[in-house]
């Protein structure tokens, strides 16, 4: 890929169920990845587009995530996103963040205006309105999902549905992005992968990764830095990576999937789940968004 090239992938989880419609979503991201290409055609960092990107599907409230954010088992929203910038190795995250509409300006400005990676909970929560974060003033009105939450679900059977995004610019920088608000009835103050830098976000000079599913998995196997470890490390293709670290998942009995990029463009979206909502720009110049 010559450098002037660009490429990126996004996610609107691995919820994806047989059997359903996802027409609106389809579109939804392409049209995501048209308006990415185009920011990209004008020399815009990959950081940037892969943050654009998830404030568009959080602003959407299609996804379980920013306006689309199911409650916890006490019905409240709780969200959690991070993002990762390649060429500098710097992070930001936060988690259970409440009342705020895009957690991942919020976890941007955890990476700009802090010498730290990760904000939780009421710290998040007064740092995001130091920043003159948008509030989300009525969550009743506000979340799409408002009253749909299902009680006693065992971990392994949580609906799932994040939004994410991987971007190689035309310098050949990286950036990943995530942001969800968990797992359908979670726990009050339960954090899944998407905030934890290395598990459901990663970005370095090699890959960048973004991941969906049952975030116990893969935190405990540190889906998004493994895969970029085995290309870095292991001088594996990106899509043999991809796929090694999603079966690393499924082997304990987890299911999910993510988007991830190299520094060459090369892109992979493996999932271990019944279907992934997705969508990219691939090297060649094509787009593909699809559920299944
Ligand atoms: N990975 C997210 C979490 O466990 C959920 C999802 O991907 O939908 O919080």
């Amino acid at each position: 890929m010559s450098n002037k090239c660009f490429s990126l992938a996004l996610h609107g989880g691995a919820g994806a169920k047989r059997g359903h419609d996802y027409t609106v979503e389809i579109a939804h991201m392409r049209r995501l990845v048209e308006a990415a290409r185009v920011r990209l055609a004008d020399g815009a960092s990959a950081l940037d587009v892969a943050v654009e990107t998830v404030v568009g599907l959080e602003a959407s409230g299609l996804y379980i995530a920013g306006k689309g954010a199911s409650p916890n088992a006490e019905g409240e929203y709780e969200l959690d996103a991070s993002l990762m910038d390649g060429p500098s190795l710097r992070a930001g995250a936060v988690a259970a963040l409440q009342g705020f509409k895009s957690p991942i300006l919020a976890a941007r400005a955890v990476m700009e205006q802090t010498p730290h990676v990760m904000l939780a909970g009421q710290g998040a929560i007064d740092f995001a309105r130091d920043q003159g974060l948008e509030r989300v003033e009525n969550p009743e009105t506000w979340f799409t999902r408002a009253g749909a939450f299902e009680d006693n679900h065992p971990p392994e059977r949580l609906p799932t549905g994040t939004v994410g995004c991987v971007v190689r610019d035309a310098e050949g920088r990286l950036a990943a992005a995530t942001s969800t608000a968990g797992v359908f009835g979670k726990r009050p103050g339960r954090v899944g992968d998407s905030p934890i830098i290395g598990a459901g976000a990663w970005a370095d000079g090699h890959a960048a990764v973004s991941c969906t599913g049952q975030g116990e998995y893969f935190i405990r196997t540190a889906v998004a830095a493994q895969i970029a470890h085995r290309v870095r490390f292991g001088r594996e293709n990106l899509e043999d990576a991809a796929r090694a670290a999603i079966q690393g998942v499924a082997d304990l009995g987890g299911h999910g999937g993510l988007v991830a990029v190299d520094r060459d463009g090369n892109v992979a979206m493996p999932f271990a789940s019944s279907g992934l909502k997705r969508a990219a720009l691939l090297p060649n110049g094509a787009i593909v968004s699809e559920a299944f």
